[in-house]
């Protein structure tokens, strides 16, 4: 059976090129490469899915969700960097806008001193092509809600930099905007006032989303991942005792495989029960054969979930996050998609 689901594509995503990535230190290849969404869109055509054209959308959905001077730094620090002439082709903080630093928060004069503004990690390099890219993985999503709202039951948004690590006004985790959050935020708006339901499923915590939704009561948001506090990222972010109405972490140890992976899975769904709309934040890291991280989850569990989130039976936008292991990126997006579109 073809895939039936709609899937939204922008080339412009594929512009940001981090040249890797500061770790501990040192510049590594870094795994947020272009060559994931290329694969992805490879494994969709090949399944038979419909690629529909990202159309550009005005800044208000965004400006719902980031403070304006993160916008105003993304879409200008490239050029400020370069034209500073600095040694560093890409731009990385050296120093951090910690909170006991900034009882009168300013930002910085010297370009070289601003990302420690926004930034959180040094992992989040800016460079040629990076706003550009963000931006339009903003319209990917945001046109798989036009998608939705026009009578789609399910759409899917081939997107990269990936979000769920975004913040109001922060970035890091290889994310930029949170286009997971931009898509929530704005179902909401379009459908009936919410509550809207967002579940992640990347291995990593959805810090971000969990951040810019709390306290609200029109968007519900549950993450399964690995638990931060076995040493993972976001380290800071993700445990178990964040949870009250509104927000459900699932952390689970290092090796989980299917079993214990769908079963977390199950407990998200049921928490999201009720909601008008459903957001996936579908990272597929946690499958046995990515390097980024511990989590052992099969081809199969992806499809289990798709099932599992599609039994919910409402309107859903699937947006990528993670997945890092280019051979089998494709097949594990094609298996969740074929799981929603086939659940009963
Ligand atoms: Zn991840």
């Amino acid at each position: 059976m073809p895939l039936r689901v709609p899937f939204t594509w922008s080339d412009d995503c594929l512009r940001h090129d981090p040249a890797g990535e500061v770790w501990v230190g040192v510049r590594t290849p870094g795994s947020e490469v272009a060559a994931r969404a290329e694969a992805i869109r490879t494994a969709l055509l090949a399944a038979g899915a419909r690629q529909v054209a990202a159309a550009p959308h005005d800044d208000a959905p965004l400006a719902a969700v980031h403070d304006a001077e993160l916008l105003a730094f993304l879409r200008e620090i490239w050029a400020d960097w370069a034209a500073a002439g600095l040694p560093s082709d890409r731009v990385v903080p050296y120093v951090f806008a910690h909170r006991e630093l900034t009882s009168s928060p300013r930002v910085p004069s010297a370009v070289w001193a601003r990302p420690g503004s926004f930034v959180y990690d040094t992992m989040t390099l800016v460079g040629p092509g990076t706003w550009e890219a963000a931006r339009a993985a903003v319209d990917v999503a945001l046109t798989a809600v036009d998608l939705v709202v026009g009578g789609e039951p399910l759409a899917y948004a081939c997107c990269r930099p990936p979000g769920h690590h975004a913040l109001r006004s922060a970035f890091g985790g290889s994310c930029y905007l949170n286009n997971t959050a931009v898509t929530a935020s704005e179902l909401v708006r379009r459908l009936g006032g919410g509550p809207v339901a967002v579940v992640d499923i990347d291995a990593h915590h959805g810090n971000g989303t969990q951040e810019l939704f709390a306290g609200r009561s029109d968007v519900r948001t549950a993450s399964v991942h690995v638990d931060p506090g076995a040493g993972w990222f976001p380290h800071f972010l993700g445990f178990a005792d964040e949870s009250d109405e509104a927000n459900l972490n699932l952390p689970l140890p290092p090796g989980t495989g299917d079993d214990g992976w769908l079963g977390a899975v199950a407990e998200a769904a049921s928490f999201a029960d009720g909601a008008e709309a459903l957001v996936v934040a579908l990272g597929v890291d946690a499958a046995a054969a990515d390097p980024e991280s511990p989590l052992v989850v099969t081809e199969a569990g992806y499809r289990q979930a798709g099932r599992i989130l599609g039994a919910l039976g409402v309107p859903t936008v699937v947006v990528q996050e993670g997945g890092y292991e280019l051979a089998t990126i494709g097949s594990l997006v094609v298996a969740a998609l074929e799981g929603l579109e086939t659940a009963e």
